[in-house]
């Protein structure tokens, strides 16, 4: 494919910018960084090449123009013979509406596209610009491309992307269920099907990212046709600190008996609840579960809430496949949680899902592999790599344009 090149990937969130150098081809990373705390009084770079570690402050108020520099700068100033490999750009954007069913190359319409997506995605498309302006300044040179994590979702069918809202609320707002997370639903699923040896276009897979922030999707022969975030990243599973599904007229309770602001409402369904308000704790598994361990009734009940829900999402999403190859776990939780995994397919046996335990407890820190049994339908933990994807998407882009 792109014969010995590399692309940077950068990865913008609202006060941080993460970027990583990866081969296209096998998906290894040569450099990799987060600019942390941009904007703040202290804001910090850090960064790992050939197994080394390093940081440094940064000056106060330094954003991710400064970040940029610096790797253009002094970092790659130093690394010239990477810097010489590089053939393109990729830029991870949450948000594409309905303007981007694959990745593009970037020029100033899709930047203005990205822009008016903005409305939907208000934490996460304008720092992606940001990324994309300061990147376009410091490599004019280098083709750039913008990878989407809502366009894998474009695939669903209207009855499952629509509210039961007014229909002119979709007409004249586009406000409907687009999905995220879709770079690692797609790898997943595509390397579920090397592993069951069968066709991409055969499997009928539910994959489950379950990060800090979690979703489910539903993938027919290698396109997405349901999906557990909407129209923002809040609507599904239990996560970190987002609620995912709840009443709709909880909200208006919460303004009118309660005195919610719209920012106040914001925050907790977005920073406090989840995980973390549940169980009073704490919003990260692996906390969680050693003081589940330890008798904490709070971090117990979020757990449980938590795989009871993403269970319930797995057998719904049994009616648009009818016949599934495989549920994948995936995401830092899923990738390392026995407990949740355990749990989950306990409440799968409805579908009569049985797990294998010890294969369930070897799958962590990057292993891949099945945790059923055999006679079980199938359930496995594949580690996603988002970078990876971004990585392939830009530099296909950069050959289908050279030829
Ligand atoms: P991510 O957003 O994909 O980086 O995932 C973050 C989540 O993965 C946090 O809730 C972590 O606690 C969880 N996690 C990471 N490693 C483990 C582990 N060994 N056991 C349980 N949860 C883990």
């Amino acid at each position: 494919m792109s014969s010995s090149g590399l692309v940077l990937i950068f990865n913008a969130g609202s006060s941080s910018l993460k970027f990583s150098v990866i081969d296209p081809d096998s998906g290894r990373e040569s450099l990799d960084g987060i600019g942390d705390a941009l904007g703040s009084e202290q804001p910090v770079l850090k960064w790992q090449y050939d197994g080394h570690k390093h940081a440094r402050k940064l000056d106060a108020g330094a954003g991710h123009g400064e970040v940029i520099d610096f790797l253009v700068g002094d970092l790659l100033g130093e690394l010239p013979a990477l810097k010489k490999r590089l053939i393109a750009i990729g830029h991870r954007i949450v948000h594409g509406g309905e303007h981007f069913s694959r990745s593009v190359l970037i020029d100033r319409k899709v930047i203005e596209a990205i822009g008016e997506c903005a409305s939907l995605a208000p934490l996460h498309n304008p720092p992606g610009l940001l990324g994309i302006r300061a990147a376009l300044e410091a490599f004019p040179q280098l083709p750039q491309a913008a990878v989407f994590d809502t366009a894998f979702h474009q695939t669903l069918p209207e009855h499952a992307y629509l509210y039961a809202l007014p229909y002119s609320l979709y007409r004249e707002h586009r406000l409907r269920r687009y999905g995220m997370h879709g770079s690692s639903h797609r790898f997943v699923s595509e390397r579920a099907a090397d592993l069951l040896q069968k066709p991409l276009r055969e499997t009928n897979i539910i994959s489950a990212h379950l990060g800090n922030g979690a979703s489910v999707a539903a993938i027919k022969g290698g396109t997405s046709v349901d999906t557990s975030m909407g129209l923002t990243p809040l609507e599904g599973l239990v996560m970190g600190t987002r609620c995912g599904d709840v009443d709709a007229g909880l909200l208006m309770h919460l303004q009118e008996s309660l005195g919610y602001s719209p920012e106040r409402l914001n925050q907790l369904l977005n920073r406090e609840s989840g995980l973390l308000g549940i169980s009073g704790l704490s919003n990260d598994c692996r906390e969680l579960e050693q003081a589940a361990a330890e008798g904490h009734r709070g971090a117990r009940l979020a757990l449980e809430i938590f795989c009871y829900r993403l269970a319930k999402y797995i057998a719904a999403y049994t009616v648009p496949l009818r016949r599934v190859n495989a549920v994948i776990f995936t995401g830092g939780i899923g990738e390392n949680s026995s407990w949740v995994r355990e749990r989950v397919l306990h409440w799968l046996a409805a579908l009569d899902y049985r797990l294998d335990t010890e294969m369930n407890e070897r799958m962590r820190f990057g292993a891949e592999g099945a945790i059923t049994p055999a006679g079980s339908p199938t359930a496995m933990v594949i580690p996603t790599n988002e970078e990876w994807v971004i990585a392939r998407d830009a530099a296909g882009l950069v050959d289908g344009e050279n030829g």
